[in-house]
């Protein structure tokens, strides 16, 4: 990955629009490698566990604890020239990217649909013994079928399967069920960007008020006052590029983004300095700062 970013950089081409397609093709190619047969346990570590006081699914700050996902985040973070991103949510949205779980589990299912079509097959017959061993187990064992069928049930995705019949009917049943990918996708994609439809995201900036949960202030900011990430229309140099980059991410050196123990509305314009003026990223020239 640093050989890619480097030869890219190089020679100017490390910006979103082929850097993004590199990583696709190059990185994200070994890191999904055998998904088929590994994904089911990794994407379980985000499925499997219980909703947050808040009712929140949490899926996206489980995310970012994979490791597969650290190196994503790692090249997302080298492509916007920061060292430390102030909230990573920002930072896949401004790329238009998700978490690899999404592309594994699109990969997980798509072979899931190329077993159930395989019929006649051996890869078939073993699919179905999967399936029985699942469903004796109730899915609670650590086998491929469970931890796929688990999945399916927390994403309430569970094929609808006639729980009073014998084993045998349940089997063909599941074993010949194709799993609606596109529905499947959307809800994991909703729950992933839950954040984003937080109803505390419709205040103004300046009125969020810290309850010291997340999402923040930041996440605020870059909803009302950055506009949509267009990093495909116009070519920008480089510096400038970047600049604009961590600008939007809210990880400028403004007073706003200091964390130096004063509260939020204390953190004046130097250049103004009167009391009045929270320098933010409204509060630069040529928008609000007179300095
Ligand atoms: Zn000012």
């Amino acid at each position: 990955m640093y050989a890619v970013i480097s030869k890219l950089r190089r020679k100017g081409l490390f910006i979103p629009r082929i850097a993004l397609r590199c990583f696709d093709s190059q990185i994200r190619a070994i890191l999904s490698y055998g998904v088929q047969v590994w994904g089911p346990h990794f994407l379980l570590q985000l499925l499997d566990r219980p909703r947050d006081t808040q009712g929140r699914y949490c899926y996206f700050d489980r995310a970012m604890e994979d490791r597969m996902v650290g190196i994503q985040h790692t090249f997302l973070r080298s492509l916007a020239s920061v060292g430390r991103v102030p909230d990573n949510r920002l930072l896949f949205r401004e790329f238009g990217q998700q978490p690899l779980h999404i592309h594994w589990a699109t990969l997980v299912y798509r072979f899931w649909n190329k077993l159930v079509k395989a019929k006649n097959n051996i890869c078939h017959n073993i699919f179905r013994e999967e399936i029985r061993m699942a469903l004796l187990s109730d899915c609670t064992g650590s086998s491929w079928g469970s931890l796929v069928l688990r999945g399916l049930r927390c994403l309430g995705h569970w094929p609808d399967v006639p729980v009073d019949r014998e084993l045998e009917v349940r089997v063909n049943v599941l074993a010949s069920k194709e799993i609606n990918i596109d529905a499947l996708m959307l809800t994991l994609k909703e729950r992933l960007d839950e954040d984003w439809v937080n109803p505390r995201l419709h205040v103004q900036p300046r009125e969020f008020v810290s309850d010291g949960t997340k999402p923040g202030v930041k996440m605020c900011r870059y909803t009302h006052w950055m506009g949509l990430p267009q990093h495909t229309t116009s070519y920008i140099p480089m510096v400038e590029y970047t600049s604009l980059l961590r600008f939007r991410l809210g990880a400028w050196a403004l007073e706003a983004n200091r964390p130096t123990g004063r509260p939020r509305e204390q953190r004046w314009c130097r250049v103004c300095n009167n009391s009045n003026s929270v320098e933010d990223e409204y509060h630069v020239p040529p928008m609000e700062c007179v300095g």
